[in-house]
């Protein structure tokens, strides 16, 4: 089994190291492309009334041709990954992330919330077809868990901390692996196996 939380950095953080997925580099240079173009077309806007100049136009065709690629890309890979994953696992805990694409985020967050989408949507038909068990976990409260004992702390945790430390139990980890061992434990699968470092399964307990 598998637990896969989705983030900015890494489009994927797993509870299984080599099954982790970077936020891919090409997708940089490709947003950076389209983001030229879309300057390109700001600057040749054309009026209200007048028609759309030869630069209007060529620069308007190359954004898409610019906007396929990336989508290609960002297919391509999520595809190999979820291929990867489903391989090598019978039950999968998936974050069920729902990307806003609101018009006032950062092109990287677009560019994040973009491959979490085309990856997540791999992953759940890769899974389909080679018939696994996915587990799709609310996204609400999967920061605020303890992996290890199960506690929930009271505060969310501000997104600059990266590591979580628990304190009912004083358990330390990588913020995303913490998360993706929560969606185990969410979707009601029990790492006896994921885990190795654990000392001992605690039963499930709420802080005070
Ligand atoms: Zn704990």
């Amino acid at each position: 089994m598998i637990g896969i939380d989705w983030g900015v950095k890494e489009t994927a953080t797993t509870t299984s190291d080599p099954h982790d997925l970077p936020h891919p580099e090409h997708g940089k240079k490709a947003q950076a492309k389209l983001a030229r173009y879309d300057r390109m077309m700001a600057r040749r806007k054309p009026e209200k009334g007048h028609h759309a100049s030869n630069g209007y136009q060529r620069a308007k065709q190359g954004r898409a041709k610019a906007y396929k690629k990336v989508a290609r890309q960002r297919q391509d890979t999520a595809r190999k990954w979820a291929m990867r994953v489903v391989a090598d696992h019978d039950a999968l805990a998936v974050e069920d992330f729902r990307p806003k694409f609101l018009a006032k985020s950062t092109m990287a967050k677009k560019a994040a919330d973009a491959a979490i989408g085309a990856t997540k949507q791999a992953l759940i038909e890769m899974g389909r077809k080679h018939t696994r068990t996915v587990h799709l976990v609310h996204p609400a409260y999967t920061t605020m868990g303890c992996a290890q004992c199960g506690a929930r702390v009271k505060h969310a945790l501000p997104l600059g901390m990266r590591t979580y430390t628990c304190t009912a139990c004083g358990a330390e980890s990588p913020r995303d692996k913490n998360s993706a061992r929560v969606m185990l434990h969410r979707a009601g699968l029990h790492p006896a196996r994921v885990d190795r470092t654990r000392p001992s399964e605690a039963p499930p307990r709420e802080a005070a």
